[in-house]
Order: C-alpha cells, then structure tokens, then sequence
C-alpha cells in the first residue's frame, strides 16, 4: 500500500492536484471537506452539526472527522492506498490516523506539504467562491478564519510528521502541470524505494 497525506493550507490546491494523483496511482481519495458536504447535502445529524462549525470557518470536532475516516478506512479494504486531502488537520487527529493505520499493519509513507502565501490563498478562495457554490469561499472573513485555524491548529500535522522525517515541501504557486509534476518525482522516488 502506499499512503500519502496531501497537506497545504486552504485554497492550496490539494482538491485539484488529488484529483490528478489519484487517476495516476489509482489510490482512493479520502477528503474529509468532501465527506462533510455529503453529510450537508444529505441532511443528515452529523451534517447538520458540522455545518456549524464550517460556516464560522472553524475545525470540525476531531471525533466526527476520526470517526468518518475510520469507516472510510473499513470500506474500502481493498484499496492500493490512500490520499487523505483536508486530514489530519490536528496532533490528535495524526495520532489519531496512525493508530488506525497501524491496526492494519500499514503507516503514512509520506506527506507532501503544499506552500503557497496567504495572499495567494484568500485570492484563490474568493475567485473559486464565485462558482463553487461554497459558502465559506465567498465571505473574507470566514476565508481569514480558516487560515487563521490552520496556523492554530493544523501546522502541528506538519511538526508531527516531520518527527518521523516524513514531510516533503512543495512549492504550491506555478502551474498546475508543474506543481503535479513536482509531486509526482516524490512519489516515485518513495515507490521505488
Ligand atoms: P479548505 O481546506 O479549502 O478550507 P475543506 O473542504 O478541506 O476546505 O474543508 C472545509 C471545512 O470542513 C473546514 O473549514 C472545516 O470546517 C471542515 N473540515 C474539513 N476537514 C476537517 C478535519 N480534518 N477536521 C476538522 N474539520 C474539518
């Protein structure tokens, strides 16, 4: 298996580079923002609370989102590996991710941090606000709020990892072909390895 964590800020690019990595090594896609708008969109409880918590740009409880990719795990035993996109965007949400991994006798091979530059970021969300239909994309103030988790929160994932020596940096601004590319050498490198 080969289990890779596509990490980056929001408005990063790792929706759009994920979609490419997983036609290319033909790995399942876990996105937990994905997820959750599932859950919106079928209306369900766990819906209905995580909207919440999303629409004021904050993180998900750590439960709901570890739970959610626990049963993701479960169904799809027969996967070639995984791309998480948006998780682990916490420590306990790494930790988290380890021990499920390592009761399947299997680990993070590596991840591949996205850096692109604030301003960069809030331009990129507002321009996809205009056709993605997402609420949090189009009010400033929710994108800053995101972001501002994100320095909170979620570049702890990056210090866990790194620990292990596994965090690869990637520069995020470019073409879209280019920062593909540049994924695309790490990931070979730790295939043939
Ligand atoms: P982006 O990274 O562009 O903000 P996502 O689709 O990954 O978009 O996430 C959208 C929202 O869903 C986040 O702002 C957060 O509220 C929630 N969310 C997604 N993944 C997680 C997670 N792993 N833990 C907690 N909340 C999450």
């Amino acid at each position: 298996m080969f289990n890779l964590i596509l990490f980056g800020p929001p408005g990063s690019g790792k929706g759009t580079q994920s979609e490419r990595l997983i036609a290319q090594y033909g790995l399942k896609h876990l996105s937990t923002g994905d997820l959750l708008r599932s859950e919106i969109a079928h209306q369900t409880q766990l819906g209905l609370e995580a909207k919440a918590f999303m629409d004021r740009g904050e993180l998900v409880p750590d439960e709901v989102v570890i739970g959610m990719i626990r049963s993701a795990l479960d169904a799809n035993p027969q996967a070639k590996g995984f791309l998480f996109d948006g998780f682990p965007r916490t420590q306990a949400q790494s930790e988290a991710l380890d021990a499920l991994l390592a009761q399947r006798n299997e680990a993070i091979n590596v991840v591949l941090a996205l850096e692109v530059s604030e301003e960069e970021l809030v331009k990129r969300l507002l321009n996809r606000g205009l056709t993605s239909g997402r609420s949090d994309d189009t009010n400033e103030e929710v994108i800053r709020a995101r972001i501002v988790e994100y320095h909170k929160k979620t570049s702890a994932v990056a210090d866990h990892y790194r620990k292990f020596d596994k965090v690869v940096m990637i520069k995020g601004e470019g073409s879209i072909d280019d920062i593909f590319n540049a994924l695309c050498a790490e990931i070979n490198k730790r295939q043939a390895a």
